[in-house]
């Protein structure tokens, strides 16, 4: 009797306990993706997301096949396509690695409760987050709401794991089985083709995440504690879409950080990396158990906050990065080009969204769902209510960033700025985060709102918030 494997945002064949359980059971296996834009609740990926699972798919299928298995695509409410092919090939078990947002776990544990009705075996396993969720609860028995005790707490646990192997020998295939053609499914964007930024900058799948990672030990890691917030500075990662899509474990992350020289571990560096995977596991933490985290506020108190719904050529200027404020303008740029932003712009340009335009941060929680390779269940909404205010352990509503000040600051010399946004590359450095200053005419826009009238009606706004409370 077949198991049947079932990929979900765990797209690697390394560190796959599913997988690797599904192996050892001995029977023959039969290898499923399912795309499902069907059950209830599920949130439809974005676009950008949407590029990339395609991608994945393809860099998934051809690993497989070099492997001589095949990946069964399958499109439908997960419930069917799960219990019709479970029927299709008499399987004997199914298993799949876990999921943590709602309605996904919903989804999961009513097919683990119809497939072992039916006499089918059905396990899920540990394999996405360092920590299972449910596990890290405070000294007073509740989930953390701050993140330094979270992490402490978490730090304090057992070593995490060791990852897997990838399989070195595979069982046979379960008998031949139809599969759907990738692009039927028309994830990629097509009139127009907008991704080519995307291809330039990413690749894709297990190989890509395991190069990433490679480089970042071999070239970036040394930088990271001092310059991961300057955006001109290849000093991060980038390992996020492929973290995302599960195309590399946090285990996998953790112990390749970890490995080597024990002299080395205590390292502000790597200890600095690994608590920003704990972020990640944080955010996770959260959504887990406030499930609603993208469309409410974290802290109710929010509830009368004046948001508003900007003008929509306010909300087209800041999407496509014409707000005249050159920071703001790169990382809106960057987004769209290549699918990515990085961590300190994402701050800059979500404060001005939510502070200098009044903006609900929802808008922008939605366009960066759309635009983001790495768009995340958890690390989005969380990251947006943390510079909004209303979320855990945010960063408190009055603090509003000045982007000129942030950009003098973390992109002194403007090459970031000078990369995204050409038509400034011209000035010099003590202009270019304030081009209005430049006698110059430049074909850029004068800047969208007045930084100080607009901090003034942010900061009212949220008094008033205050005095309702
Ligand atoms: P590195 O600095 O190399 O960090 C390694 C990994 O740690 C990242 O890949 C990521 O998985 C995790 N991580 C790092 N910083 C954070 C953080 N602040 N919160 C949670 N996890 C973190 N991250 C996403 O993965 N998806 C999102 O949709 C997302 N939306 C965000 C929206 C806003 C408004 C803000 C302020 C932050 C958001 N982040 C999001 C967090 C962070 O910006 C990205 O994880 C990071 O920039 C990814 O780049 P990297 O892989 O080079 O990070």
């Amino acid at each position: 009797q077949p198991t049947i494997v079932w990929f979900r945002d765990d797209l690697r064949l390394a560190d796959n306990p599913a997988l690797t359980d599904a192996i050892e059971r001995g029977a023959p296996i039969a290898l499923l993706y399912v795309l499902d834009e069907t059950s209830t609740g599920l949130r439809p990926l974005g676009a950008a997301s949407r590029w990339w699972l395609h991608h994945s798919l393809v860099a998934l299928g051809a690993a497989l096949k070099r492997s001589g298995q095949r990946l069964i695509l399958r499109r439908g409410r997960a419930r069917d396509v799960v219990l019709d092919l479970a029927d299709e090939l008499g399987a004997g078990a199914v298993v799949w690695n876990r999921r943590y947002s709602q309605p996904e776990r919903d989804i999961d544990a009513d097919i683990k409760t119809d497939l072992r009705a039916r006499g089918v075996a059905a396990e899920s396993f540990h394999a996405n987050l360092l920590f299972e969720p449910w596990t890290i609860r405070s000294g007073s028995d509740q989930p953390f709401r701050v993140f330094t005790p979270f992490w402490r707490s978490c730090l304090g646990r057992m070593e995490p794991r060791l990852p897997l192997p990838a399989p070195k020998r595979w069982p046979g295939s379960a008998t031949v089985i139809s599969s759907e053609m990738l692009v039927d499914w028309r994830l990629l964007p097509s009139h127009p083709d907008w991704s080519e930024g995307l291809r330039a900058e990413w690749t894709p799948g297990e190989a890509g995440a395991a190069s990433r990672l490679d480089a970042f030990l071999k070239q970036r890691l040394a930088l990271y504690a001092g310059h991961r917030d300057e955006p001109a500075i290849e000093a991060t990662s980038r390992l996020s879409p492929h973290l995302r899509f599960g195309e590399i474990s946090p285990f996998q992350i953790w112990h390749a950080l970890n490995g080597g020289d024990e002299r080395d571990r205590g390292g502000p560096d790597r200890t600095k990396f690994l608590s920003e995977l704990g972020w990640r596991e944080f955010s996770w933490h959260l959504l887990y158990h406030r499930p609603d985290l993208a469309s409410a506020n974290f802290q109710p108190r929010f509830d009368s906050f004046p948001w508003s719904q900007p003008e929509p050529a306010l909300l087209a200027a800041w999407q496509r990065g014409r707000t005249g404020y050159p920071i703001v303008d790169a990382g809106m740029r960057q987004l769209w080009q290549t699918g990515w932003m990085h961590n300190r712009v994402r701050m800059i340009t979500a404060s001005f969204l939510i502070k200098n335009l009044l903006a609900d941060w929802r808008l922008g929680e939605a366009w960066f769902w759309d635009t983001l390779v790495d768009a995340d269940a958890a690390n989005n909404p969380a990251g947006w209510q943390w510079v909004a205010g209303s979320g855990a352990d945010a960063a408190p509503y009055f603090r509003i960033f000045n982007p000129v000040l942030q950009g003098e600051k973390f992109d002194p010399e403007g090459a970031y700025i000078r990369r995204f946004v050409p038509e400034l590359a011209g000035l010099p450095a003590k202009q270019i985060h304030k081009p209005w200053t430049s006698a110059k005419r430049l074909d850029y826009p004068p800047p969208l709102v007045d930084l100080s009238a607009s901090r003034e009606r942010a900061l009212r706004a949220f008094a008033s918030t205050q005095d309702a409370g």
